[in-house]
């Protein structure tokens, strides 16, 4: 399998048995579900996924709608061709939704691509990558996180 361990749970690009297409995928434990864009759009009215996060008045809800329907377009239950284009769906679902590009250091540190000083980081769902203001970008920090996705688990 390939994939990452982030958290305690399993993250990987898995084919489906019906029809052979491949969607990204976390495994916690006890079950291998779709994660990411690859879950399909949500039923944002669902009073059991309301009652999770408050009432519909919620902050928690209102900034969780927003977000979804900020990228309405990405979502999709449609499967990807290859395991390549699952893995950037949920890289790209990373950067979308789980992106500080510029987080101010404590202390001054080095840029992971070039070494000059910083004193900024841009995280992703918790990952943290030291870079100079040139290289603080999302081409830059997808190109940086693919290949954990990628790597193989032996
Ligand atoms: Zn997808
Ligand atoms: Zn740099």
């Amino acid at each position: 399998m390939d994939g990452i361990l982030h958290n305690m749970k399993y993250y990987f690009a898995a084919q489906r048995r019906i029809d052979d297409k491949w969607e990204f995928s976390v495994d916690d434990g006890s079950l291998a579900h779709p994660v990411g864009y690859c879950v399909g759009y949500p039923d944002l009215d669902d009073p059991e996924f309301i009652t999770l996060l408050g009432t519909k008045e919620s902050p928690a809800y209102i900034y969780y709608r927003q977000f979804v329907e900020a990228h309405k377009h990405a979502y999709h239950r449609d499967g990807h061709g290859t395991r390549e284009e699952a893995v950037a769906c949920y890289l790209g679902y990373l950067l979308d939704n789980r992106l500080t590009l510029n987080h101010p250091l404590k202390v001054d540190s080095i840029c992971k691509v070039c070494g000059v000083t910083t004193w900024y980081a841009s995280v992703v769902d918790g990952r943290r990558f030291d870079l100079c203001d040139e290289h603080r970008n999302r081409t830059q920090i997808e190109y940086l996180m693919r290949p954990g996705f990628e790597s193989h688990r032996s």
